[in-house]
């Protein structure tokens, strides 16, 4: 049943395909829609293409007529692009506009989920289709001339650092020398001596933090920085031949590579880490070698380019695992203000009490939003500091120019390392919208959200002191990947109470991503009430999970039941809940307040408002923030609803507490046709979002079948709940 769900809505997204295509495209020319019609039909009936086409290299051909289309479609974009860049050109509209971009984001991800592609792989095509649009707007606007530039990296060819520097080049017009350099060092000293114009050099990885040595460079010489950029490492291990991986006995790489494949490292004790000078050349070295038990990390790229076998792809700590580069010349540039743009200093505090902080007041005083703050070593000077500071801002821009001279009287020292446009900026988090309103739904004007209530002042709980309201004001929010949960925004975790196959928790993903959702629920560990009822697909199902989650751009919550289970969880979901059941583990409770990832907290089955804040309380009280709430019903002595949904509750809790609430209407409730009343109602009393169980055949589910929503359930409730006023929207 699930498997027909799933295989009818394929049918009916293939059907939409074509119409939600062709205007995406018709601007583009109708050669472009008949191109796509005619690349998109032998996929659709890839077995027959094979059986007409057994010959592998008629099918080859096939994929590569695909791929130069592509590639003619991205000409004809930046055509578009071009076209736009001279209308901005008249005016003083900047170039980057954030709304538009996530606009674009979600209506190109949107297609590919209809079309069965992976939204988070066209996201990260889009996001690097943006991000050129951008540079190539730039350059416009810059009236850059084009030609060509020397430019030095470290390591030898195939190394990271010459991917990025070519990176940045092609991103400017430009086209370019590229000499390897064996260190650091002797890539400036190239730069200074004049014989490359750029130098390219790495200066922070996201899994192992900064580079010390291009730090102190840019402290020793005069430097500009004049761009950056960002590149995707993707480390593998390579060796001359496929070997087992317990045969290697020494592992080569930058000590980068190997610091940022540590774990993975640990898992072969036998293999001596080695470090080299650069990846590629480790690399170089292993093929030059030709013994069969020394392997290299760097990038698939450098094994292939030295005739090695890939052993392992992807074996980095952190599979987002990112490098930003700086980009050094020997003069500063200025940059048209119209182009975002980071400025890099150098600061050196005065010896008084609070002379950081006064710094950092005149950037957020003017505006300037920082990006970055690193503290290092005063070389020479015992526990003095020297801090290393990026802010969003152009000193060719007046009022960055006047934020810097007063930075200048508030700091012992002060040497700007340069304005350059920005690429590395954290995406934006948004609130979570619900969709817009449905022409012929009514709409519940008369409905007065309630909300963001009066605080009776000076209200303590003995039980709790930090989640009290009276301990802050403001509410908190917490930020789940680029979402913003609490506030004004309401946010919907919809999915599956159990993960129970790769099918299913896909099909759902889609659907409550098409229809609204923010965040997709799945548990794997399930606290059942009978052992022998089903328990939950445990690790395994997380991968499902997660996997579901990656494909539609959806975060993902789901229970962790046991101490020993929190670290695991935390590296891969993005929300740890902490079931009704568990609400007084205390050690439990601990337990997620030792890690960097937000909790959402069940109320206990039979639990006081005030037994649920002083559960919140040990949470928050181990260093951990971000908590919210979740009212899922308490046990009374109604028997016509499985739990007694308390929403008094959420009014209760915003005034008594600073933590995002949300409500689970599906175990509140207990049978699917009272959730849909009941999360309306939620929205107009001020909860912050929802927890709502949806599965492709309810009726099937493994567990909690009663109240599970089927998919057009859903669907609907989504279309009436953006008609109900919610407290963002309390004038
Ligand atoms: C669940 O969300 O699947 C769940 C078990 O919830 P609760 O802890 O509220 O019963
Ligand atoms: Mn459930």
């Amino acid at each position: 049943m699930a498997r027909r769900i799933a295989a009818s809505l394929r049918v009916a997204a293939m059907s939409e395909r074509l119409a939600q295509v062709a205007p995406m495209t018709a601007a583009a020319g109708p050669a472009v829609v008949e191109t796509l019609v005619e690349r998109t039909q032998p996929d659709r009936e890839a077995g027959s293409v094979s059986e007409q086409q057994q010959d592998i290299t008629g099918l080859r051909q096939s994929l590569d007529e695909v791929d130069s289309g592509i590639v003619r479609l991205i000409a004809r974009r930046s055509g578009i692009i071009a076209a736009i860049a001279e209308v901005k050109e008249q005016g003083s509209a900047l170039i980057q506009d954030a709304d538009r971009e996530r606009r674009v984001l979600a209506g190109v991800e949107a297609v590919a989920t209809d079309l069965g592609v992976s939204a988070s792989l066209v996201r990260r095509i889009f996001r690097e289709l943006i991000s050129d649009s951008v540079a190539q707007q730039a350059r416009m606007l810059n009236e850059e001339a084009g030609g060509r530039v020397r430019v030095a990296f470290q390591g030898a060819a195939h190394a990271y650092s010459e991917a990025a520097a070519q990176k940045y080049i092609a991103g400017r017009g430009l086209g370019g020398d590229l000499t390897g350099y064996r260190t650091f060092r002797a890539a400036v000293g190239a730069l200074l001596a004049g014989d490359v114009d750029l130098a390219v050099l790495p200066i922070e990885n996201t899994t192992a933090g900064s580079i010390n040595e291009v730090y102190a460079l840019l402290r020793e010489h005069e430097l500009s920085i004049v761009g950056e950029e960002t590149w995707k490492v993707n480390h593998c291990l390579a060796a001359v031949a496929d070997v087992p991986l317990s045969s290697l006995s020494r592992v080569l790489s930058h000590p980068q590579g190997l610091e940022q494949c540590a774990q993975f490292l640990q898992s072969l004790p036998q293999a001596v880490p080695t470090t080299y000078f650069d990846t590629a050349g480790a690399m170089r070295a292993v093929a030059a070698a030709g013994d069969p038990t020394v392997a290299a990390i760097g990038s698939p790229e450098a094994a292939a380019a030295h005739g090695l076998v890939v052993l392992r792809h992807n074996i980095a700590d952190a599979e987002d695992n990112y490098t930003r580069f700086v980009v050094l010349a020997a003069a500063a540039a200025a940059v048209d203000v119209r182009i975002p743009c980071k400025t890099s200093l150098i600061l050196a505090t005065r010896h008084e009490e609070g002379a950081l902080l006064r710094c950092l007041e005149v950037l957020s005083g003017s505006g300037h939003s920082m990006t970055k703050l690193e503290s290092r070593p005063r070389p020479g000077r015992p526990w003095e500091y020297l801090f290393f500071l990026d802010f969003e801002g152009n000193a060719a821009d007046p009022r960055t120019a006047a934020a810097l001279d007063e930075l200048r009287s508030a700091a012992l020292y002060i040497k700007v390392l340069g304005s350059y446009p920005a690429k590395a900026l954290r995406h934006r988090a948004r609130p979570g919208e619900l969709p817009d309103r449905q022409p012929g739904e009514s709409p519940v004007d008369a409905l007065e959200a309630v909300a963001a209530v009066e605080v009776p002042a000076g209200r303590r709980s003995r039980q709790y002191k930090l989640v009290d309201r009276a301990a802050r004001q403001a509410d908190t929010i917490v930020r789940v990947g680029d979402l913003l949960v609490g506030g004004d925004g309401f946010v919907v975790m919809a999915g599956p109470c159990s993960v129970e196959s790769a099918e299913q928790i896909t099909a759902t993903a889609r659907f409550v991503r098409d229809h609204g959702a923010h965040v997709l629920r799945g548990g794997v560990f399930k606290p059942r009430t009978s052992p022998y009822a089903f328990q939950g697909r445990g690790w395994e199902g997380l991968d499902l999970l997660v996997a579901a989650g990656r494909e539609t751009g959806l975060p993902v919550v789901t229970e962790v039941m046991a101490v020993d289970q929190v670290q695991r969880m935390a590296k891969v979901a993005d929300i740890l809940q902490v079931g009704a059941r568990n609400m007084q583990n205390f050690d439990l409770l601990r337990e997620v307040g030792k890690v960097d990832r937000p909790v959402l907290l069940k109320r206990g089955l039979s639990s006081t408002i005030e037994e649920w804040l002083a559960a919140a309380e040990y949470v928050v009280a181990q260093g951990n923030q971000q908590v919210i709430l979740c009212e899922r019903g308490i046990r009374t002595f109604e028997s016509a609803t499985r739990n007694t949904l308390d929403l008094s509750a959420v009014v209760v809790v915003r005034e008594r507490s600073h933590l995002p609430v949300i409500v689970d209407p599906s175990h509140g409730t207990g049978l699917r046709r009272y959730v849909a009343p009941m999360a309306w109602a939620a929205r107009a009393a001020g909860a912050h979002g929802l927890l709502i169980e949806v599965h492709p055949s309810p009726e099937e589910a493994l567990s909690d079948a009663e109240q599970s929503l089927s998919f057009e359930e859903f669907a609907v409730l989504m279309r009436r709940l953006a008609t109900i006023p919610g407290s963002g929207d309390a004038a």
